[in-house]
């Protein structure tokens, strides 16, 4: 099995953030708060958040904040919507659920109704969707499921049998894939694991031949990881690939926690800090 080529990743990171300016990266512009995100945490899960600019990026994220709140967005059914627009999707509440509680602020919304309506997007399989009755999808999975652990609800979940529809997800290969009959993909080892930790059920994947296949998605020359073996790299793979490495205990990783997607130990800083 190859090894893990970490200081690549770094220097991959790095250089994607310079890129500022080029057509990719304006491109890219209504997602740069997702692609800080992912770049800064993937530095830190390897331990070289040292080498960005701490003070530019909180005022460039300060800068980028908005006078509306989360607590505005949720509606009568407990569901939340993602902006004015009113878009409603399970990601929403997750979104606003993980943010508010990071925020020590989660009573300022009614939890009862926010749990309700995600336990309504509940289906036969085990699994949820984005809204009630949509078809079980990972991602979707890890949402409702990290808000219901945040919420301390997690016995709303039938845990064997999602637990059973996630492992099912590991292909051939050792990847894992969103649905049934899609093709594995980086960002699964991220959304399906992180849904089987959080329910007791890790156990049930082979977690060697995932590491394998997250180590085969790497860009060993050049650095980032890509969706399946010999693709085009990017940071949003390269950060669920490092992610799920760290779930899967990869040697030389930090801990990141599968509920809030953040590193245990920032986790624990933030909580211990309020307390
Ligand atoms: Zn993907």
């Amino acid at each position: 099995m190859g090894e893990l080529t970490a200081e690549k990743h770094v220097k991959y990171i790095i250089s994607v953030e310079k890129r500022k300016d080029d057509l990719q990266s304006v491109m890219m512009e209504h997602i740069r708060m997702n692609g800080a995100y992912w770049g800064l945490t993937t530095l830190d899960i390897l331990g070289k958040l040292d080498t960005v600019d701490i003070n530019e990026v909180v005022s460039w994220v300060l800068k980028c904040q908005h006078e509306s709140d989360i607590v505005g967005l949720q509606n009568e059914d407990g569901s939340f919507s993602g902006d004015i627009w009113g878009e409603v999707d399970s990601r929403f509440s997750y979104i606003a659920v993980s943010c508010l509680s990071l925020l020590n602020q989660l009573e300022k919304i009614n939890v009862e109704k926010a749990v309700n309506y995600i336990v309504s997007c509940k289906n036969m399989d085990g699994g949820f969707g984005c809204t009630p009755g949509g078809e079980s999808h990972s991602g979707q999975i890890f949402c409702c499921v990290g808000a219901l652990a945040i919420m301390g609800s997690l016995h709303h979940i039938d845990k064997d049998l999602l637990g059973w529809w996630l492992c099912e997800r590991q292909v051939k290969s050792g990847g894992l894939n969103g649905r049934p009959e899609k093709l594995p993909d980086v960002c699964y080892s991220w959304w399906v694991l992180s849904s089987l930790i959080m329910i007791g059920r890790v156990h049930w994947i082979n977690k060697e031949k995932l590491i394998k296949f997250i180590l085969d998605c790497q860009d060993t020359e050049n650095g980032g990881i890509s969706d399946r073996p010999d693709d085009a790299v990017d940071v949003y793979h390269t950060y669920f690939g490092i992610a799920g490495l760290s779930l899967l205990e990869y040697p030389g990783l930090k801990a990141i926690d599968p509920a809030y997607a953040l590193p245990v130990d920032v986790v624990n800083r933030i909580f211990l800090g309020k307390k």
